[in-house]
């Protein structure tokens, strides 16, 4: 991942570094962002199996917001908790795939008094905190980075499962421009752990309750197109989420079937979570860096995946982001004239 004889040599005094600080604690935390996704969910229950494995010792808390019910089959998910059972700091404290402190939400406390902080994240938007860091923005996922950093021999079926979910979850099932060489190779090991992957994929990624299916036939059906059709957005208010039933998981998929409307080229979906309030989504396919504008808003995320929660009327929201996207487009319309402009007259 990093290249280059001095990044090697920082890479593995890092990696040094972090098991002499797990065998160091008695007590570890681990959490991930608000909302857990997939791969939030697998990394944070892979280390946990991980460490709950290699230490039977030691006093190892996962600490996330209530999982949707579709990875409640993953090994030890019924061990994840919300509210802190230890009394007092931890020794050590992991974030897993948190681009910033905050996104740690309600257990950002736990992260910032325990003794000695690990980052571990693929963000290319992470602002880098914590005492050790291992941030690869070139990792298709959080998965992905741990299978680098832990003992890959010593990582059991159930654990290779967990990683592998957050692999396909972050990749869209490989098919993200994220997905490397690498990334299929670190698959492969997991595979040869003995895993189903096709039930991990279908249970996990694919499979859509009644009701999901009908918010996304909803979502789809309202969608509409702006900036010549270059700009796609759908809203799901407050109302539609009280009428279904619903919560901010049963919306996975809809932006992924926005974005490849044909000569789409950035897709949005605004979530009202309170009134006035939405979590903007938002999916580019080759031309814009969506990271761009959620940054923007106070978000971030990665160039062709990325989010933030925006105050105000749906309409005003859907207005600005799509001149922010028109802006980018022209610009890149014009450095492209520049370039064969250069390229005649050179
Ligand atoms: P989502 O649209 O929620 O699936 O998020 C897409 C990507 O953007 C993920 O990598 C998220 O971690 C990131 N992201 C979403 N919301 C935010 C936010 N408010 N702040 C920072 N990153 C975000
Ligand atoms: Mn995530
Ligand atoms: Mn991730």
């Amino acid at each position: 991942m990093i290249t280059g004889q001095k990044g090697n040599r920082m890479l593995s005094e890092r990696k040094a570094e972090l098991v002499k600080q797990i065998k160091r604690a008695h007590t570890i935390g681990i959490s991930g962002h608000t909302n857990p996704d997939g791969d939030c969910i697998g990394s944070c229950l892979g280390l946990y199996t991980y460490l709950k494995e290699m230490y039977p010792e030691k006093q190892i808390d996962l600490y996330l917001e209530p999982i949707p019910d579709k990875f409640s089959f993953l090994k030890y998910a019924e061990d994840i908790c919300q509210e802190k059972t230890l009394d007092g700091a931890y020794d050590l404290y992991f974030s897993l795939d948190c681009s910033e402190p905050d996104r740690l939400d309600r257990f950002r406390s736990f992260f910032e008094e325990a003794e000695y902080q690990i980052c571990i994240d693929h963000h290319f938007t992470n602002t880098g905190f914590g005492d050790l860091r291992f941030i690869f923005p070139e990792a298709s996922s959080t998965c992905e980075v741990l299978c680098d950093l832990l003992d890959m021999d010593r990582v059991s079926m159930d654990c290779a499962r967990d990683l592998y979910m957050g692999i396909v979850h972050d990749t869209g099932v490989f098919k993200h421009t994220n997905t490397t060489r690498k990334t299929m190779e670190t698959a492969g090991i997991l595979l040869e752990k003995g895993i189903h992957s096709e039930e991990i994929i279908d249970r996990t990624f694919f499979r859509k309750t009644y009701v999901q299916n009908q918010i996304l036939g909803r979502a789809l059906m309202q969608s509409i197109l702006l900036l010549d059709g270059k700009v796609i957005f759908s809203v799901i208010s407050k109302k539609d989420i009280e009428f279904y039933g619903i919560e901010s998981a049963d919306l996975d998929g809809i932006i992924d079937q926005l974005r490849v409307t044909e000569g789409v080229e950035c897709a949005l979906l605004l979530h009202e979570k309170e009134e006035g309030v939405y979590k903007v989504s938002m999916r580019a396919n080759d031309l814009v860096d969506v990271s761009e504008i959620a940054g923007m808003f106070g978000g971030g995320g990665h160039i062709k995946a990325a989010g933030c929660t925006v105050h105000g009327e749906s309409r005003d929201i859907v207005m600005n982001i799509t001149h922010m996207v028109e802006q980018q487009l022209i610009k890149i319309k014009e450095e492209a004239q520049e370039s064969v402009y250069d390229k005649r007259n050179s």
